[in-house]
């Protein structure tokens, strides 16, 4: 039997026999975990708190024959206000979705545990075109995951974009008109300033950018495209 103590972030709660529950976390010390809350669903049950998705706990736990048990938990933040209002909800689920499609049993990753705390507190405080949020997220996605898109320089050849940007398959990367390829396709200059801007504003200031609906759509879009190419 073995001892563990982890931060976590609950993606996932299903249930398991008659009273319990066995959660998915996001843990910052060993990546996606699995664990069962005992006896959860009974009306008194101490740890009831912690079976909620988006919350944010500091975890107690024992592993024993492969199974981990949560014997306590204190929370840190249960981002209530996500499941209040239903489009924040939306984008937080999807944000979960992600996450389980990202996230791996003991591999850590401490930049996406930050960039997904962060995200989560500004979803659940702020009033915010969701669409924003989600862009920021997949863009944070890419740099937590090593395939930072290069925004402000062709990748190829480094020069600054000056007239047509293009998305380069082959590269999996943003370049300018003369190292695009067949297996390229344009981005709209429009589109391409959205996530600039995006990419370079901190959360805490995402409600002040003014951006076009039609840009918004397409680096939603492209954004989805390029995750689904390179991670999925
Ligand atoms: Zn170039």
């Amino acid at each position: 039997m073995k001892n563990l103590k982890f931060k976590g972030i609950v993606l996932y709660s299903k249930d398991y026999k008659e009273n319990d529950k066995i959660l998915t976390l996001f843990t910052l010390e060993y990546g996606l975990l699995y664990a069962k809350l005992v006896g959860v669903k009974k009306p008194n049950a101490k740890l009831k708190i912690i079976k909620d998705v988006f919350c944010f706990a500091d975890f107690e736990a024992v592993s024993k024959s492969d199974f981990i048990t949560i014997t306590s938990a204190e929370v840190i933040e249960t981002f209530h206000d996500i499941t209040s209002d239903i489009d924040k909800y939306y984008t937080g689920c999807n944000i979960i979705k992600i996450l389980r499609a990202v996230c791996f049993e003991s591999q850590p990753n401490q930049v996406l545990f930050v960039e997904t705390l962060k995200c989560l507190k500004y979803l659940s405080s702020k009033n915010v075109d969701n669409r924003i949020i989600e862009i920021k997220f997949y863009l944070k996605i890419f740099e937590a995951l090593g395939y930072q898109l290069s925004l402000k320089k062709c990748s190829i050849c480094g020069d600054n974009f000056i007239n047509k940007r293009y998305y380069s398959i082959d590269e999996g990367a943003i370049v300018c008109y003369s190292c695009k390829n067949k297996n390229s396709f344009e981005i709209s200059n429009l589109c391409h300033s959205v996530l600039r801007l995006i990419a370079e504003c901190d959360y805490e200031k995402l409600h002040s950018l003014k951006l076009n609906n039609e840009a918004l759509i397409e680096a939603l879009n492209f954004i989805m495209q390029i995750y689904k190419d390179k991670i999925k």
